[in-house]
């Protein structure tokens, strides 16, 4: 009986999966508590999109992806209750990022694009579309290690110029390490998409769940499949130079609602390490 009782009590301990650091910014992420476990959890939505709901204690939580563009001041998420409809609103605050001004030897990585690299380009964006729109009920895994071992050689959300032509900003956190070191899925999850694209050269997409979306930029080799399921820790390829690049370093994006959020909020235990390296 004993142990019956002790099986019976593991699967709340699982459920109460860590959560990425909230930080109400732009960039950042709202953690809103939504309603009582107890019940069942509601749909979630932020501007039209879908959020995502986890359990944390006794609470449901929506993890609200708070894009780069959101102005400062209130928002609102809509909550969905068998089919009762209420608002909840939270507060986002000023963040600056910083500008960065990157020299781009390649000129037709930035300006002087043939047809073909424009119908390249074209047919890119529809592949990674499809990817960035990919939605998992259920289940998540938000508890994540660093995917390299490396220098953060760029932080999410600067204000890029490349050549001085302004561009987006920078949507993701850069890790620079020599071309071939392993990169690895930080948490559990699915391979939903592979490819050599213009900008982004070789890329993998990877679902965590309920639009906990991951994806790792200018890789040099690939090492899954599209449709493979992966645990944390395993290799999803290497470090490489391919795309956009001005050296070696893994390009790595999260989403949350198709917005991109800033990666170092899930791996807030990891960043001061691999920070140090910056100063040696
Ligand atoms: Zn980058």
């Amino acid at each position: 009986m004993k142990t019956r009782l002790l099986l019976c009590l593991i699967p709340s301990v699982v459920l109460a999966s860590p959560l990425p650091k909230q930080l109400a910014v732009p960039g950042g992420i709202a953690k809103i508590p939504v309603g009582q476990s107890a019940q069942p959890a509601p749909d979630v939505s932020f501007y039209g999109k879908r959020v995502l709901v986890t359990q944390q204690n006794d609470q449901w939580v929506a993890l609200v992806g708070i894009p780069l563009s959101a102005e400062n001041g209130q928002h609102k998420i809509n909550i969905s209750h068998h089919g009762k409809i209420s608002s909840q609103a939270f507060n986002v605050d000023n963040k600056d990022y910083p500008a960065q001004h990157i020299t781009i030897k390649k000129k037709r990585m930035v300006t002087g694009f043939t047809e073909q690299d424009l119908k390249k380009i074209k047919a890119d964006k529809v592949s990674m579309g499809k990817a960035k729109a990919v939605w998992t009920e259920g289940s998540i895994d938000a508890d994540f290690i660093a995917p390299v071992e490396g220098r953060l050689s760029s932080l999410f959300g600067l204000k890029r110029f490349f050549n001085d032509i302004p561009k987006r900003p920078h949507n993701g956190l850069d890790i620079a390490a020599p071309t071939g070191t392993p990169i690895v899925a930080p948490a559990s999850g699915k391979v939903i998409n592979t490819g050599s694209y213009y900008f982004n050269g070789n890329t993998v997409f990877l679902d965590h769940g309920q639009g906990l979306l991951s994806a790792y930029l200018h890789m040099d080799a690939i090492h899954v499949k599209t449709g493979q399921q992966i645990k944390q820790g395993e290799p999803l390829g290497t470090v490489g130079t391919t795309g956009r690049v001005t050296g070696p370093h893994l390009h790595w994006i999260v989403y949350l609602n198709k917005t991109p959020v800033d990666p170092a909020l899930f791996i807030a235990e990891d960043i001061p390490r691999l920070d140090a390296r910056n100063n040696k």
